[in-house]
């Protein structure tokens, strides 16, 4: 099939491209390298020997969409474009909502007036809110969001909702990714953020490379086996796999979907720091802080569901994450800048 991959440049995309080669899919990628680098593009093309089409502009420019869309014939659209940082979306939650929503919006538009029927959604654990029990089940009641990013999030899986109500004969799958971490086994591709690291494992991997001097861990009193924080860990190359399926499935026409991308296994931050340490046979300085605002003790998802409906499931350890992160972080201590 020919996909359209908004974001396709980022983190994930870009590991998803990568599996949509070599499952035989086209991927067309349109990006505005807001928080990605072109460099990503000679990465794929060297795992996979093909460099996929390149569209750079906003999804919120409707012109440009609709002239990408009119040449391209799309068979369906995998949705990751958006900003992501949890922080960032505190400060600044018009931008959030302006470029995580209205992309969405412009995009179903653009759909529609294509008659692309098949989307594929970025969503995140992060709509469930404060859980109430884990593993989380998508059956589990949307949340309040615990910050703007989190919103936007909500308001997209509403929309597409809405979407699917309106015309049956749309099919929508929302994944909710748990915590992505880990790189191509080829230590070509990996996690680039701009900056201080918000998330956990990119805090880990340069500080093991001395880019930082030590990690904090944000709590140790909370109720779980150690008191460090417990999330659900997935190797970025599973989840690559996950969209794989769910495209497979999608072709099937059955409306609206969800699923929870994840293990199904709560981590803690300590026993991922002693892990990546001990696999990766390096030193990774740490000191403990106090908890961080808006984090929860405990989240992991149960993963039945996609299992039995997509017949995937999570495959990579935690170990092969903390080795695949080190190997990229290591070949690319500044990530993809020269
Ligand atoms: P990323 O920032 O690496 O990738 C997102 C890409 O979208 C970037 O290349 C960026 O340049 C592009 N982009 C952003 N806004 C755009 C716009 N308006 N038009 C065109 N391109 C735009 O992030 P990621 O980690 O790969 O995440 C991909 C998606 O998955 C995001 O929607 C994110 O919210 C969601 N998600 C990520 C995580 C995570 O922990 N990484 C967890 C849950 C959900
Ligand atoms: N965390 C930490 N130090 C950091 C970054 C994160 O101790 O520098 C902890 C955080 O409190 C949480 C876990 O690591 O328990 C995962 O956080 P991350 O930001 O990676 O993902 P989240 O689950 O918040 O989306």
């Amino acid at each position: 099939m020919k996909i359209c991959v908004t974001g396709g440049m980022g983190y994930i995309g870009s590991h998803t491209c990568v599996e949509l080669i070599k499952t035989g899919h086209t991927p067309v990628i349109i990006d505005n390298l807001v928080n990605s680098n072109k460099e990503v593009l000679n990465r794929i093309q060297k795992i996979t020997g093909v460099k996929p089409a390149f569209y750079e502009f906003d999804v919120r420019d409707e012109a440009k969409l609709d002239a990408c869309f009119a040449s391209e014939k799309f068979d369906a659209v995998i949705h990751f474009a958006g900003l992501k940082a949890v922080g960032e979306s505190v400060e600044k939650p018009k931008l959030y909502f302006d470029n995580n929503v209205g992309s969405s919006k412009t995009l179903i538009k653009v759909m529609k007036k294509y008659q692309v029927k098949n989307i594929i959604f970025s969503s995140s654990a992060t709509v469930y809110g404060t859980p109430k029990h884990v593993p989380l089940l998508e059956t589990d009641p949307i949340g309040q969001a615990t910050n703007p990013y989190g919103q936007t999030k909500i308001e997209i899986e509403k929309l597409l909702m809405a979407e699917a109500k309106q015309d049956p004969s749309m099919n929508i799958v929302l994944l909710r990714y748990f915590n992505p971490v880990g790189a191509h086994q080829s230590g070509l591709m990996g996690e680039d953020p701009w900056g201080t690291p918000n998330n956990l494992m990119p805090y880990i991997t340069q500080t093991a490379v001395g880019r930082r001097k030590e990690l904090t861990i944000f709590g140790k009193d909370y109720p779980t086996k150690d008191g460090t924080g417990v999330r659900d860990y997935i190797h970025v190359v599973d989840l690559a796999l996950g969209h794989v399926a769910a495209l497979k499935a999608i072709k099937e026409k059955w409306g609206l979907k969800i699923y929870n991308l994840g293990t199904g296994k709560g981590t803690s931050v300590l026993e991922l720091v002693t892990t990546f340490a001990r696999v990766n046979n390096v030193k990774v300085n740490y000191q403990f802080g106090p908890r961080r605002a808006g984090d929860v003790a405990e989240n992991y998802a149960d993963v039945k569901l996609a299992k039995k409906e997509l017949g995937w499931s999570a495959l990579y350890t935690i170990e092969d994450m903390c080795k695949d992160a080190y190997h990229w972080q290591k070949l690319n201590p500044n990530g993809y800048a020269q």
